[in-house]
């Protein structure tokens, strides 16, 4: 069997289980992955998506970038997260100035962890203002 240059502790990516893997990296590309077994969640299983499902990682035309629509509304521009996320809270303040909270709605994630979802919750309630927040599994 190939030997791991490094083995990497996360969790899938796929859903809101929260399975703990260990992926297997040689050369940085990941050629297994295993179910942990120190977890109460998986307890060392994966279903076919957590043990497989890793291809995206490598992908030649995966987004490595934030992309900005451009003022046309065309075609997207290349941007840093930086000027992304400064749009983002901008246009989303405007929103909010101009047809108040309740504007605007938030949806989470089955691949964000559960503290991620607590935030946007947070976010969405005390920061915009409004209870229109869901996730994903509900649609
Ligand atoms: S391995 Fe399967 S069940 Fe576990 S988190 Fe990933 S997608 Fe969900």
């Amino acid at each position: 069997m190939l030997p791991a240059d490094r083995v990497v502790h996360t969790t899938c990516p796929y859903c809101g289980v929260g399975c703990q893997v260990d992926l297997h990296l040689h050369q940085d590309v990941i050629f297994r992955v295993s179910g942990r077994y120190d977890n109460q969640v998986n307890r060392g299983n994966l279903c076919v998506k957590g043990r497989f499902g890793y291809d995206y990682v490598h992908a030649a035309d995966r987004l490595r970038e934030p992309l900005v629509r451009s003022d046309r509304g065309q075609d997207f521009q290349p941007a840093s997260w930086e000027q992304a996320l400064d749009l983002v809270a901008a246009r989303l303040a405007a929103t909010c100035e101009r047809y108040g909270p309740d504007s605007v709605a938030v949806l989470t994630s089955a691949k964000c962890t559960n503290e991620e979802n607590y935030l946007l919750q947070k976010f969405t309630r005390a920061v915009i203002g409004t209870n229109n927040v869901d996730h994903c599994a509900r649609l």
